[in-house]
Protein backbone atom coordinates (compact mmCIF):
# COMPACT_ATOMS: atom_id res chain seq x y z
CA UNK A 1 0.00 0.00 0.00
CA UNK A 2 1.39 3.43 -0.65
CA UNK A 3 1.95 5.72 2.22
CA UNK A 4 1.00 9.29 2.31
CA UNK A 5 3.67 11.19 4.10
CA UNK A 6 2.22 14.03 6.62
CA UNK A 7 2.88 16.96 4.87
CA UNK A 8 1.51 19.45 6.73
CA UNK A 9 0.71 23.43 6.26
CA UNK A 10 0.06 25.50 9.57
CA UNK A 11 -1.89 28.88 8.93
CA UNK A 12 -3.66 31.42 11.46
CA UNK A 13 -3.25 34.57 12.66
CA UNK A 14 -0.45 35.80 14.57
CA UNK A 15 -0.19 34.78 18.12
CA UNK A 16 -2.78 31.89 17.30
CA UNK A 17 -0.43 29.38 18.94
CA UNK A 18 0.50 27.56 15.43
CA UNK A 19 4.47 27.72 16.48
CA UNK A 20 3.42 26.06 19.86
CA UNK A 21 1.01 23.36 18.01
CA UNK A 22 3.87 22.75 15.30
CA UNK A 23 6.52 21.84 18.12
CA UNK A 24 3.90 19.35 19.38
CA UNK A 25 3.81 17.81 16.31
CA UNK A 26 7.22 17.62 15.35
CA UNK A 27 8.12 16.06 18.83
CA UNK A 28 5.40 13.38 18.25
CA UNK A 29 5.59 12.63 15.20
CA UNK A 30 9.48 12.80 14.22
CA UNK A 31 8.89 14.82 11.19
CA UNK A 32 11.09 18.19 10.80
CA UNK A 33 9.46 21.82 10.84
CA UNK A 34 10.15 23.86 8.24
CA UNK A 35 10.67 27.50 8.77
CA UNK A 36 11.79 30.28 6.72
CA UNK A 37 13.60 32.31 8.66
CA UNK A 38 15.91 29.39 9.51
CA UNK A 39 16.54 27.96 6.06
CA UNK A 40 17.59 32.08 4.80
CA UNK A 41 19.82 32.33 8.35
CA UNK A 42 21.63 29.23 6.88
CA UNK A 43 21.74 30.51 3.15
CA UNK A 44 23.56 34.28 4.51
CA UNK A 45 25.93 34.11 1.97
CA UNK A 46 23.98 33.74 -0.90
CA UNK A 47 23.50 36.83 -3.17
CA UNK A 48 20.77 37.88 -4.80
CA UNK A 49 20.53 41.05 -7.02
CA UNK A 50 23.49 42.01 -5.84
CA UNK A 51 23.16 42.03 -2.07
CA UNK A 52 23.49 38.96 0.51
CA UNK A 53 20.80 37.33 2.16
CA UNK A 54 22.24 38.33 5.32
CA UNK A 55 22.19 42.25 4.15
CA UNK A 56 18.59 41.14 3.44
CA UNK A 57 17.59 40.14 6.45
CA UNK A 58 19.00 43.05 8.19
CA UNK A 59 16.90 45.64 6.41
CA UNK A 60 14.21 43.86 7.16
CA UNK A 61 13.50 43.45 2.99
CA UNK A 62 11.47 40.81 1.59
CA UNK A 63 13.82 38.64 -0.67
CA UNK A 64 12.04 37.70 -4.14
CA UNK A 65 9.19 34.66 -4.24
CA UNK A 66 11.93 32.64 -6.53
CA UNK A 67 14.53 33.05 -4.38
CA UNK A 68 12.25 32.02 -1.43
CA UNK A 69 10.78 29.08 -3.00
CA UNK A 70 14.15 27.85 -4.71
CA UNK A 71 15.03 27.58 -0.88
CA UNK A 72 11.94 25.63 0.40
CA UNK A 73 12.28 22.77 -2.56
CA UNK A 74 15.88 22.52 -1.85
CA UNK A 75 14.93 22.03 1.71
CA UNK A 76 11.66 20.10 0.95
CA UNK A 77 14.25 17.29 -0.80
CA UNK A 78 16.43 16.55 1.84
CA UNK A 79 15.81 12.87 2.92
CA UNK A 80 14.32 14.09 6.63
CA UNK A 81 11.37 15.49 4.85
CA UNK A 82 10.44 11.62 4.10
CA UNK A 83 7.86 10.67 6.27
CA UNK A 84 6.22 14.46 6.41
CA UNK A 85 7.51 17.75 7.43
CA UNK A 86 5.33 21.09 9.01
CA UNK A 87 5.41 24.16 7.42
CA UNK A 88 4.98 27.04 10.32
CA UNK A 89 3.17 30.18 8.70
CA UNK A 90 4.07 29.25 4.96
CA UNK A 91 2.89 29.59 1.85
CA UNK A 92 2.81 33.42 2.42
CA UNK A 93 0.00 34.12 -0.46
CA UNK A 94 -1.80 32.08 -3.52
CA UNK A 95 1.11 32.30 -5.79
CA UNK A 96 3.60 30.94 -2.75
CA UNK A 97 0.81 28.08 -2.51
CA UNK A 98 0.47 27.52 -6.30
CA UNK A 99 4.22 27.23 -6.71
CA UNK A 100 4.88 24.66 -3.74
CA UNK A 101 2.00 22.45 -5.07
CA UNK A 102 4.66 22.07 -8.39
CA UNK A 103 7.35 20.84 -5.54
CA UNK A 104 5.82 18.45 -3.23
CA UNK A 105 1.71 17.33 -2.31
CA UNK A 106 0.15 18.48 0.81
CA UNK A 107 -1.62 16.78 2.76
CA UNK A 108 -3.17 18.33 6.26
CA UNK A 109 -3.67 22.08 6.19
CA UNK A 110 -4.51 23.22 10.02
CA UNK A 111 -6.29 26.89 10.32
CA UNK A 112 -5.80 27.35 14.31
CA UNK A 113 -7.97 30.51 14.85
CA UNK A 114 -8.06 32.59 17.99
CA UNK A 115 -10.08 35.85 19.50
CA UNK A 116 -8.61 39.28 19.27
CA UNK A 117 -8.57 39.08 22.82
CA UNK A 118 -6.54 35.90 22.87
CA UNK A 119 -4.34 36.79 20.29
CA UNK A 120 -3.82 40.01 22.39
CA UNK A 121 -3.10 38.86 25.29
CA UNK A 122 -0.85 35.74 23.94
CA UNK A 123 1.82 37.89 21.53
CA UNK A 124 2.15 40.42 24.30
CA UNK A 125 2.83 37.44 27.02
CA UNK A 126 5.17 35.85 23.93
CA UNK A 127 9.06 34.51 25.40
CA UNK A 128 11.20 32.77 22.91
CA UNK A 129 14.44 30.82 23.65
CA UNK A 130 17.52 32.91 21.84
CA UNK A 131 19.29 29.48 21.42
CA UNK A 132 17.04 26.89 20.07
CA UNK A 133 13.61 28.82 19.66
CA UNK A 134 11.15 26.93 22.54
CA UNK A 135 8.40 29.10 22.81
CA UNK A 136 6.94 30.30 26.05
CA UNK A 137 4.24 32.59 27.65
CA UNK A 138 4.07 34.40 30.61
CA UNK A 139 0.92 33.28 32.13
CA UNK A 140 0.31 30.00 29.91
CA UNK A 141 3.21 27.98 29.33
CA UNK A 142 5.93 29.63 31.97
CA UNK A 143 8.93 28.11 31.84
CA UNK A 144 10.83 26.86 35.42
CA UNK A 145 12.98 29.41 35.89
CA UNK A 146 11.78 32.98 34.78
CA UNK A 147 13.79 34.17 31.94
CA UNK A 148 15.60 31.25 31.38
CA UNK A 149 14.70 28.47 28.74
CA UNK A 150 13.72 24.77 30.61
CA UNK A 151 14.94 22.59 27.27
CA UNK A 152 18.41 24.30 26.85
CA UNK A 153 19.36 26.73 29.78
CA UNK A 154 18.88 30.37 27.02
CA UNK A 155 18.22 33.39 27.34
CA UNK A 156 14.42 34.59 27.07
CA UNK A 157 13.76 37.41 24.62
CA UNK A 158 10.69 39.23 23.52
CA UNK A 159 10.00 39.29 19.52
CA UNK A 160 10.65 43.26 18.69
CA UNK A 161 7.23 43.07 16.61
CA UNK A 162 5.11 41.13 19.84
CA UNK A 163 3.29 44.64 20.68
CA UNK A 164 -0.05 45.52 20.51
CA UNK A 165 0.93 48.57 18.83
CA UNK A 166 1.90 46.38 15.48
CA UNK A 167 -0.70 43.89 15.97
CA UNK A 168 -3.45 45.99 13.65
CA UNK A 169 -0.87 45.82 10.95
CA UNK A 170 0.20 42.18 11.49
CA UNK A 171 -3.84 40.78 11.54
CA UNK A 172 -4.18 43.27 8.38
CA UNK A 173 -1.64 40.94 6.15
CA UNK A 174 -3.61 37.97 7.95
CA UNK A 175 -6.88 39.15 6.16
CA UNK A 176 -5.88 40.50 3.13
CA UNK A 177 -2.51 37.37 2.42
CA UNK A 178 -3.34 34.28 4.42
CA UNK A 179 -7.44 34.10 5.00
CA UNK A 180 -7.69 34.01 0.88
CA UNK A 181 -5.40 31.08 1.54
CA UNK A 182 -7.81 29.25 3.84
CA UNK A 183 -10.15 29.53 1.03
CA UNK A 184 -8.12 28.45 -1.90
CA UNK A 185 -6.98 25.29 0.73
CA UNK A 186 -10.57 24.55 1.63
CA UNK A 187 -12.21 24.19 -1.88
CA UNK A 188 -9.01 21.34 -2.50
CA UNK A 189 -10.91 19.49 -0.08
CA UNK A 190 -7.19 19.82 2.42
CA UNK A 191 -8.56 22.57 5.35
CA UNK A 192 -9.24 21.72 9.01
CA UNK A 193 -11.02 23.91 11.47
CA UNK A 194 -8.98 24.27 14.63
CA UNK A 195 -10.22 26.33 17.72
CA UNK A 196 -7.33 27.70 18.75
CA UNK A 197 -9.52 29.58 22.05
CA UNK A 198 -8.96 26.56 24.53
CA UNK A 199 -5.95 25.28 26.53
CA UNK A 200 -2.90 24.73 24.63
CA UNK A 201 -3.41 20.78 25.87
CA UNK A 202 -7.01 20.94 24.64
CA UNK A 203 -5.62 22.33 21.09
CA UNK A 204 -3.11 19.73 20.73
CA UNK A 205 -5.83 16.75 21.55
CA UNK A 206 -7.63 17.84 18.01
CA UNK A 207 -4.63 19.06 15.99
CA UNK A 208 -2.70 15.20 17.08
CA UNK A 209 -6.13 13.76 16.13
CA UNK A 210 -5.98 15.28 12.60
CA UNK A 211 -2.25 14.55 12.03
CA UNK A 212 -3.06 10.93 12.96
CA UNK A 213 -5.92 10.84 9.97
CA UNK A 214 -3.15 10.83 7.49
CA UNK A 215 -1.67 7.51 6.82
P1 LIG B 1 1.90 31.73 16.52
O1 LIG B 1 2.94 30.78 16.05
O2 LIG B 1 0.55 31.41 15.95
O3 LIG B 1 2.24 33.16 16.34
P2 LIG B 1 2.65 30.80 19.20
O4 LIG B 1 2.56 29.32 19.11
O5 LIG B 1 4.00 31.41 19.19
O6 LIG B 1 1.70 31.49 18.08
O7 LIG B 1 1.86 31.24 20.52
C1 LIG B 1 1.74 32.60 20.89
C2 LIG B 1 1.87 32.72 22.40
O8 LIG B 1 0.71 32.16 23.01
C3 LIG B 1 3.04 31.96 23.00
O9 LIG B 1 3.50 32.70 24.10
C4 LIG B 1 2.45 30.63 23.44
O10 LIG B 1 3.16 30.09 24.56
C5 LIG B 1 1.05 31.02 23.81
N1 LIG B 1 0.04 30.01 23.46
C6 LIG B 1 0.01 29.20 22.37
N2 LIG B 1 -1.10 28.45 22.35
C7 LIG B 1 -1.82 28.82 23.43
C8 LIG B 1 -3.10 28.39 23.99
N3 LIG B 1 -3.84 27.46 23.37
N4 LIG B 1 -3.51 28.98 25.14
C9 LIG B 1 -2.74 29.93 25.75
N5 LIG B 1 -1.56 30.37 25.29
C10 LIG B 1 -1.09 29.82 24.16
ZN1 LIG C 1 16.23 26.98 24.61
Amino acid sequence: METMSKNIIVLGPPGAGKGTQAEKITENFGIPLIDIGEILRHHKDIEVDHKTVREYLKNGELLPDEVVMDLFEKRLRKPDTAQGFVLDDAPRDKVQAQELEEIIEIGLVLHINASKENIKERITGRRICKECGEIYHTKYNPPDQEGTCDKCGGKLIQRDDDTEEVLEERLEVYREKTKPLVEYYRKKGLLEEIDGNRPIEQVWKDVKKEVEKIE
